[in-house]
């Protein structure tokens, strides 16, 4: 974004729809560099121009960036026509066209999910030459034996390809034990299908860490909130 509409700069920060945008600038509460505006269709530099809407500066995001702390049951995509999405999760402030999961949980999977609308930022995340490490907590049905660490160290074989070298740590013991998984892929089903090759299966699964960025563990499941500038940085 450079240089915009005024009615598309104040509906694209979720002031309301265009409509809604061109008609509080027609009532005067714009101003651009101090002057009140009334025109809809002025010609904004959003590198800049100051703009305020009744005397309060607009910071102008080119992008969003979200965390969300997805819960189980719910899809990992924009738009589903039967069944809820994460982007359907979002408070209004939030909402804005254009955004997407950059990368999927399955839909029984919870934790940890960045929300966007920067295309870019979103492939360079995915990328598998970025090298983003991913953090998951499962709960499996059986034990783990030290041959399955060593399994996940060498690269766990699955039908149709040999994963890369993984972290394997019990955090807690027992019948089904709750366990640790770093892994730098993001192949479908990649957890489960790992533990399934080592007879073994996930009951639960939850993404905590994504790069260096951890799930904060104050937002609630379904809640999401803002990045800010360092921790978008500690994704990749
Ligand atoms: N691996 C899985 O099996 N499922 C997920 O949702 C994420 C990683």
């Amino acid at each position: 974004m450079s240089i915009e509409r005024l009615d598309k700069i104040l509906a694209s920060q979720n002031l309301g729809s265009r409509r809604d945008a061109g008609a509080m600038i027609r009532r005067g509460v714009a101003a651009v560099n101090g002057s009140v505006v009334k025109k809809a269709d002025y010609k904004v530099d959003t590198q800049s121009d100051e703009v305020t809407v009744n005397g309060e500066p607009l910071v102008i995001r080119e992008f969003l960036y979200l965390m969300m702390n997805k819960p189980a049951g719910v899809l990992s995509a924009s738009r589903d026509t039967r069944a809820q999405t994460v982007v359907d999760l979002l408070p209004p402030e939030l909402k804005r066209r254009g955004l997407f999961p950059a990368g999927r949980l399955d839909r029984d999977t919870e934790g940890l999910l960045i929300i966007t609308d920067d295309g870019a930022f979103a492939h360079r995340m995915l990328a598998p030459k970025s090298h983003v490490y991913k953090l998951y907590e499962a709960v499996l049905a059986r034990p783990v034996s030290t041959q399955d660490i060593a399994a996940f160290e060498n690269g766990v074989e699955l039908n149709d390809m040999t994963c890369l070298p993984a972290q394997l740590q019990v955090l807690e013991e027992g019948e089904t034990p709750l366990v640790r998984v770093r892994i730098r892929e993001g192949k479908f089903h990649q957890v489960k299908r790992m533990f399934l090759a080592r007879g073994n299966e996930v009951l639960k699964l939850k993404r905590v860490q994504i790069g260096e960025l951890k799930l904060d563990d104050k937002l609630a499941p379904g809640a999401a909130r803002e990045l800010d500038n360092s921790e978008r940085s500690a994704i990749f």
